[in-house]
């Protein structure tokens, strides 16, 4: 891949880059938002994006431009840049939503690319096969061998200082997307998108979206610049740029408007229903719901984007927050409340725990336990996995609080429901100084006796006890037999 994405900081697999444009010159922060400009609608004109919503890039399709003959005689003589009037990166789509859409196209990849590099694009796309989820494996392979011969001519494409982006796609198999992905990487290629992920969006499929992206980023690694294609709702922004997004496009700030449909990022409302806008962006303070509703539609549709646009852009900037103060994991599990789809996202995203902990940076703020999925969180397997290195005396009492029953253990330990056992002189050190329940749910006491239980089968001939608060007695039978147990609870706790 090009040289052109650097990484400043990270939390689970999300991180902080900065990707750098020769051809625009300039470099972007992300994760970042690009919002789809359609030369046909325009909803918010391209100059106030930058303005008035600080964005840095945006998206437009290159295919639009050339199928108009108007529009392509302008681009060409003016340059995307001055036709748009946006000083920002300007990235342009291939015609493959159309290919998807309408089933062909009557362009070639190499006829595109050099249409998007005569106009002025910054990153060019290739025209990939966008495959849909659940198709035949005969299918999705034989699709994925054309885009990979069509990256290869972007390859070789001379495209001077423009970039150029690898989609990569596989359908719902991770195996096809991983491989995808890997030699996607091993292009000179510049960013990657992962694509045909929309069928999945809309139809709410969550989980298999961090399916197909964690088995993506496998292949491409961690230092690939990633674009999840076609992801525009704020809602599960967190989630995506968790496994390690960097991009997103959004069309939905306009789409939706046009249909009265207010974004939040916990979902989207009509704003019919809406009595109070749970927003304080310019349009929704100005306006008011009522407000807002009697605008004639004209201006109505071009409040409502921007309103859409503020609350995209102010997710994205939460999550640059949370990236750097480390509790990304944290947002991922409040937004996942929001339906139970993202739930299933979020769920999906730590079976994926392994491949966020390879990213992940070994100390942080201070980590929060806020539901039964913390149990689950990357750092908990890792503090389970150093218990196989830490030495351990002849005994040892393993306590949640009860006193040891007799002084004739060698050393006395705390035990903390989710991580399990932690010695005395790593308490102090993160995700130990975590801040946790002082009701633990029983995903945490589960968690906390496979700790035990690990700490006791890498030291078998140690004596072990363990002072717990009424475990619950399907969880204690886990434990080996010998571990000697004192149940401390007099709380009568809830399970
Ligand atoms: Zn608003």
């Amino acid at each position: 891949m090009g040289q052109v994405f650097e990484l400043q900081a990270a939390d689970a697999a999300g991180r902080i880059g900065e990707l750098t444009v020769p051809r625009a010159g300039v470099t972007i922060e992300t994760p970042t938002l690009l919002p789809v400009i359609n030369p046909h609608l325009d909803t918010i004109a391209p100059r106030r994006l930058a303005d008035e919503f600080g964005a840095e890039a945006l998206i437009t399709n290159a295919y639009i431009f050339h199928g108009s003959e108007d529009y392509r005689e302008r681009a060409l003589a003016e340059g995307l840049h001055d036709l748009l009037d946006f000083p920002g990166a300007i990235v342009t789509d291939s015609g493959s939503f159309q290919l998807a859409e309408y089933g062909e196209i009557d362009v070639t990849t190499e006829e595109i690319l050099q249409f998007q590099r005569d106009i002025g694009s910054d990153v060019a796309t290739p025209v990939d096969i966008p495959t849909p989820p659940d198709v035949s494996r005969e299918r999705a392979e034989a699709e994925l061998a054309t885009t990979e011969e069509r990256l290869a001519v972007a390859d070789s494409f001379e495209a001077g200082d423009m970039l150029v982006t690898a989609p990569v796609q596989g359908s719902t198999y991770p195996d096809l997307r991983e491989a995808a992905g890997t030699r996607a990487a091993s292009t000179g290629l510049d960013v990657f998108p992962v694509g045909a992920v929309v069928p999945l969006l809309n139809e709410y499929r969550y989980a298999d979206v961090v399916d197909v992206v964690a088995a993506a980023k496998r292949g491409l690694g961690p230092a690939a610049p990633v674009h999840l294609f076609g992801a525009g709702h704020p809602m599960m922004f967190a989630l995506a740029a968790a496994l390690g997004c960097d991009l997103f496009d959004s069309a939905a700030y306009a789409i939706y408007a046009r249909d009265d449909r207010y974004l939040t990022v916990r979902g989207t409302r009509h704003l019919d229903e809406l009595d109070h806008l749970p927003c304080s962006c310019p349009i929704c303070v100005d306006h008011g719901a009522a407000g807002l509703r009697d605008l004639p539609d004209d201006r109505r549709e071009t409040a409502l984007a921007a309103h859409n646009l503020h609350v995209s852009f102010a997710e994205i900037r939460r999550i640059k927050a949370a990236i750097r103060e480390g509790s990304l994991l944290e947002l991922v599990d409040e937004r996942a409340r929001s339906h139970p789809a993202m739930l299933d996202g979020y769920r999906a995203l730590l079976d994926h725990a392994d491949q966020l902990e390879r990213d992940d940076p070994a100390s942080k703020g201070t980590f929060f336990y806020t539901s039964a999925e913390s149990a689950r969180r990357p750092e908990v397997a890792r503090h389970h996995d150093r218990l196989d290195r830490l030495s351990v005396p002849d005994s040892l009492f393993l306590t949640e609080g009860p006193d040891p029953p007799t002084d004739d253990y060698e050393e006395t330990w705390r035990v903390v429901p989710p991580f399990g056992p932690v010695p005395s002189d790593l308490s102090r050190t993160y995700p130990l100084t975590a801040e946790v329940p002082t009701r633990p749910d029983r995903p945490a006491i589960e968690a906390a006796a496979d700790g035990v239980s690990r700490l006791v089968a890498r030291h078998p001939d140690a004596r072990v006890g363990l002072g717990h608060r009424g475990w619950p007695a399907d969880v204690l039978a886990t434990l080996p037999d010998d571990v000697e147990l004192i149940d401390g609870d007099d709380r009568g706790r809830t399970r």
